[in-house]
């Protein structure tokens, strides 16, 4: 109780917390110290948890970041969330995120962007965490909770936990339920762990996932104990560096990054093979057409009817000025752009030339790690992101296409349903963390982890 006290006192520099939740985490804490006096513990009893605000939480604002939810308080609780309280959690408040999920930095959000906690050495000058996620990256790499859910779409876990030295987990898709978790990209969206370490990742998706009937995508298939897989012993596990991932114009300390961590599986007795993905560069143009129409399709409920806000009318408008107006209120300028490239790439004359060829393109990217895994390759090993965390503002008012460019080793994960995970491995010449990307085979998280867990 007193750490989470402490916890949701301190902390606001960060801009971590869209909401903090005292009186909430004091009667959850009470409860958990009242099963385990029953001697009852479960695995998180007790333990200070942050919750991304795309999760629904009953009578909690859940407004993904976005003026159109201003104020939001859903009557309902999100699976995740429900199993997380079941397992003796305790929420300290709701984290900030890129609005809807959409973004890389966090500087979408209309809570203004959350800060990193680590700094250029030498320079006081204020980082992103990363994004989407990026409130629960500052939050458990700042100490302010001991864990936090994120979501992944296209990288908004692994991306963020690699900007701030902590480990992000984006679980097969289906694994972990959906329901409750605003839509961004439902063929694509997975919630997952962002925790400290390895394990604390394995002990968190071992309490979220699993089967749901209210999630017609959720798997119905046994969840395996992820924290007694982490035997730390990888010897004859197969695994490949993509050479498609060796980018033009990689930084030196990326790629010394990459080399240094097959090493370390080659020194744990891993076999390190080369392997190709071929279809890789037309994984980001496929996302950046797909998640937009499907963001498309799902934020057109937000309509100033049923949820958060309402525009004004005027003497004389009706309810196409109330639509539109509320949008154009409600939406930040980068919802906006999804919104818009969804719209036109879905439209009738332009449906095959983005949407179908970008479908097609995403089976042709799911097919090259089938091809892989096919060959008897347990795993897959690239660079989490091409870069450490950059300065806020540093990005925001360039090209919409350079934030885009952060996602390069992220998307292709979501396009293929994959289970990945980012672990902190080093850090830059500035001193900032840097991650490396485990990429699994589907439902093998178990493996997956064990592998990152001899990373780690
Ligand atoms: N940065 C990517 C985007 O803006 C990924 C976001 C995510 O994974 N939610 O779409």
């Amino acid at each position: 109780t007193e750490a989470c006290n402490a916890a949701v006192a301190g902390g606001d520099a960060l801009n971590a917390y869209s909401v903090k939740t005292p009186d909430m985490a004091l009667e959850q804490a009470k409860a958990a110290d009242e099963r385990l006096g029953q001697g009852e513990a479960p695995d998180l009893c007790g333990i200070p948890l942050g919750i991304k605000d795309l999760f629904c939480t009953k009578g909690v604002e859940s407004q993904a970041a976005s003026n159109i939810l201003a104020g939001f308080k859903p009557e309902y609780e999100s699976t995740v969330t429900t199993k997380l309280w079941e397992s003796g959690a305790v929420m300290l408040g709701k984290l900030n995120m890129d609005e809807f999920a959409m973004g890389s930095s966090n500087e979408t959000s209309a809570y203004g962007a959350a800060v990193n906690p680590w700094r250029r050495q030498g320079s006081d000058a204020a980082l992103t965490p990363g994004g989407s996620s990026g409130g629960s990256a500052a939050a458990v790499s700042g100490d302010l909770c001991l864990a936090a859910t994120g979501t992944d779409t296209g990288g908004s876990i692994r991306q963020p936990a690699a900007f701030t030295g902590i480990v992000g987990v984006k679980p097969t898709y289906g694994r972990v339920s959906r329901w409750g978790i605003i839509a961004f990209a439902s063929s694509l969206d997975q919630a997952g762990p962002m925790t400290k370490t390895v394990r604390d990742s394995a002990i968190f998706l071992n309490a979220i996932a699993g089967h749901d009937a209210k999630d017609s995508t959720s798997a119905d298939l046994a969840v395996p104990d992820f924290e007694a897989a982490l035997t730390g012993d990888i010897r004859g596990k197969k695994i490949g560096i993509p050479k498609e991932y060796r980018l033009d114009g990689m930084p030196a300390e990326i790629e010394k990054l990459w080399n240094d961590g097959a090493d370390m599986l080659r020194d744990a007795g891993a076999e390190i093979v080369d392997v190709s993905l071929p279809h890789t560069k037309y994984a980001l143009p496929a996302y950046y057409v797909l998640a937009p129409a499907e963001a498309s399709s799902n934020l057109a409920r937000y309509d100033g009817v049923r949820y958060g806000h309402r525009a004004k009318l005027q003497k004389g408008e009706g309810i196409h000025e109330m639509y539109a107006r509320t949008r154009a209120e409600g939406f930040g300028p980068e919802v906006q752009r999804r919104i818009m490239i969804g719209a036109y790439v879905l439209s009738a004359g332009f449906y095959d030339a983005y949407y179908r060829r970008a479908q097609r393109v995403r089976t042709l990217i799911k097919k090259d790690f089938e091809d892989v895994y096919a060959s008897g390759v347990d795993a897959i090993l690239t660079p989490a992101t091409p870069s450490a965390a950059f300065g806020l503002g540093e990005m925001a008012d360039a090209d919409p296409v350079k934030m885009y460019l952060n996602d390069v080793f992220t998307v292709t994960v979501n396009l293929a349903g994959l289970p990945g995970v980012s672990v902190p491995t080093g850090l830059d010449s500035q001193g900032l963390p840097l991650g490396l990307q485990l990429i699994g085979k589907p439902w093998e998280e178990a493996d997956m982890l064990n592998t990152a867990y001899a990373l780690e």
